[in-house]
């Protein structure tokens, strides 16, 4: 490897190899292709190679490899740590392989490494069926399922999106493509199921999926001053409610949505977003009882195809807006815990910031703990600080809301680890925690398939044991 890497020559020696365009600092369409969805991040990579293939995929990485640069794995571009992307190194950006195949028969389908979850969700719904996921459609396929995927709809169901992986085909640090599943490769498998990017670039991944079409479902937004009830209601009765009850609670700055009273607009209020995945028949018997946790300003529940809830928030995070989150697992949501959450959850500074608690109980819980790499398995919820926002100038105060609510809230959450795919960049040193008794074997994994840690832009485990 002569070709300095800091060159138009490198990003040529790159371009020769792979199908997918290849994007240099000299090239038209740079700044697009270096743009991150969290405009927090602002990096220059040499090169940003648009990979369409598993070829494309090794030759992306058997580069990054051979010049010593650093390397970034891009799939929906959602990290907000900003892990897809990196000064002077390379980012492999698998948004050129975003195909869903559905095999109705088998209920499973195959995604390719950037598919987006919108993508899984259309292709999957035509044929009924569904498999849990994230909420915003615009998040990646491969980002989420890796490190778990909390689907705060179906995840009290039909478990974890990392529960539901079959199979995935990784290009590994050598630059070699393997296939992982429980008969073959069966530790990486393991790891792959919460252990993140880091053990290699995931092309293909192969879930299963359920009978899911119609939800019935959507936010109800509550007066402010009812938080307490309200919060205390939501603990209890989703925890003894049907599994097909999903849904989750936040603290929320009324935005401007015909549904809303235009007078309660920019108003602060709590809100519990709702999702029936049971028969529609029983939809009011279990909804009705939410209802009456607290004094109703607003709601927009109803019956409506499933990807629809998955993609109802969408425009309130569109790309580009900056953010910074923290989060934890929550072992039981104490009343001690909430009165914390009644004190830094008024304070939202902007209408795209939010606090929310996942249930992370039911079907997740099902799962041994050590049948996969995903850490916690035993909290109830998890919680998540996301300050989002359009202005560089609202940086601080944003920052600040988070870091005191999660100073204030993490003492409370039972456990040292978070969740790994809400985890902020400095949180690094949680990483160990994150995985408890799982972490010597994830090294020892590390160590095997990627010992020089190329794969290090993410919440990384370095190889060892
Ligand atoms: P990218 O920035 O493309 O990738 C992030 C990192 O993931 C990469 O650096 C790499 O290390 C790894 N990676 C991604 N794809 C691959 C691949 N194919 N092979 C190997 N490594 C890969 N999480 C939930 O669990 N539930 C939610 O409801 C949810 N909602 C979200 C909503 C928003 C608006 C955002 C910004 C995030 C949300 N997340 C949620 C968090 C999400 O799971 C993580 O941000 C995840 O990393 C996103 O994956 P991505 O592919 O979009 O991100």
């Amino acid at each position: 490897m002569t070709t300095p890497a800091a060159s138009v020559d490198f990003v040529d020696h790159i371009r020769d190899r792979v199908r997918g365009p290849v994007v240099g600092p000299s090239d038209d369409g740079y700044e697009e292709a270096r743009s991150s969805y969290n405009a927090m991040h602002d990096r220059k990579p040499l090169a940003v190679a648009r990979c369409v293939d598993d070829a494309d995929v090794m030759a992306v990485v058997g580069v990054a490899r051979e010049a010593g640069v650093p390397l970034a794995v891009r799939g929906g571009n959602h990290s907000v740590p900003g892990f897809g992307t990196c000064d002077d190194g390379i980012v492999l950006d698998l948004s050129g392989i975003r195909y869903v195949r559905v095999d109705p028969k088998a209920r499973t389908a195959r995604v390719g490494g950037g598919a987006l979850l919108g993508d899984l969700d259309h292709a999957s719904h035509a044929f009924g069926l569904a498999t849990p996921a994230g909420f915003i459609s615009t998040t990646g396929v491969g980002g989420l399922t890796l490190g778990g995927g909390i689907g705060a709809y179906l995840s009290r169901r039909y478990g974890l999106t990392c529960d539901n992986l079959l199979s995935a085909d990784v290009v590994t640090a050598d630059g070699q493509l393997v296939h992982a599943s429980a008969d073959e490769n069966a530790d990486l498998f393991w790891a792959l199921r919460g252990g993140g990017g880091n053990f290699g670039v995931v092309t293909s991944l192969e879930l299963a999926l359920h009978p899911v079409k119609e939800i019935v479902g959507g936010p109800i937004f509550f007066e402010l001053e009812a938080a307490g009830d309200v919060l205390r209601f939501y603990r209890d009765y989703i925890r003894r409610a049907p599994r097909e009850l999903g849904g989750f609670f936040a603290f929320q700055i009324a935005p401007p949505l015909p549904f809303i009273p235009e007078e309660r607009q920019g108003d602060t209020l709590c809100l519990v977003v709702t999702s029936w995945a049971g028969s529609p028949e029983d939809a009011d018997d279990v909804l009705e009882p939410i209802r009456s946790a607290g004094p109703v300003v607003a709601e927009h529940v109803g019956a409506m195809p499933y990807p629809a809830l998955q993609s109802a928030f969408d425009d309130l995070v569109p790309p580009g807006i900056r953010h910074y989150w923290k989060s934890d697992f929550v072992r039981a949501l104490t009343d001690e815990s909430i009165a914390v959450h009644l004190e830094h959850g008024p304070r939202v500074p902007s209408v795209t910031s939010t606090m929310h608690i996942y249930p992370t109980d039911g079907a997740v819980q099902d799962v041994a703990p050590e049948d996969t790499a995903f850490g916690h398995r035993d909290a109830d919820f998890s919680v998540n600080i996301a300050g989002m926002w359009p202005d560089a100038a609202d940086d601080a105060r944003h920052i600040e809301w988070v870091r005191d609510y999660y100073a204030a809230i993490h003492p409370h959450s039972g456990y040292d680890g978070g969740y790994t795919n809400f985890m902020a960049a400095e949180d690094q040193e949680r990483v160990r925690a994150n995985y408890g008794d799982a972490y010597p074997r994830l090294e020892r994994i590390k160590k095997e398939w990627d010992p020089d840690n190329l794969f290090r832009l993410n919440q990384n485990i370095a190889p060892g044991g």
